[in-house]
C-alpha cells in the first residue's frame, strides 16, 4: 500500500495544493524551508521573501 506523505500536501477540494515552494535553482524535487516571513532552501541557500499578509491593508499608496 502507498503511504501518502503528509506535510507536503494539502487536500483542497479535488485539487491538491502544495504548501512547500520547491527550489527554483534545485528543481521540483528540493522544497523551500517555511519561515514566518521567508522561505529558504537548506541545499543551496536560495531564499526568498513571503508576501506580507493582506491584513493590514489600509489604503492604498500611490492611488492618485
Ligand atoms: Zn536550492
Amino acid at each position: 500500500m502507498a503511504k501518502a506523505r503528509v506535510g507536503l500536501y494539502v487536500v483542497g477540494g479535488d485539487s491538491l495544493t502544495r504548501t512547500h515552494r520547491p527550489c527554483p535553482k534545485c528543481g521540483p524535487g528540493v522544497f523551500l524551508a517555511e519561515h514566518k516571513d521567508r522561505r529558504s532552501c537548506g541545499k543551496c541557500g536560495y531564499s526568498e521573501s513571503k508576501a506580507p499578509p493582506p491584513s493590514k491593508a489600509k489604503g492604498k499608496a500611490g492611488a492618485a
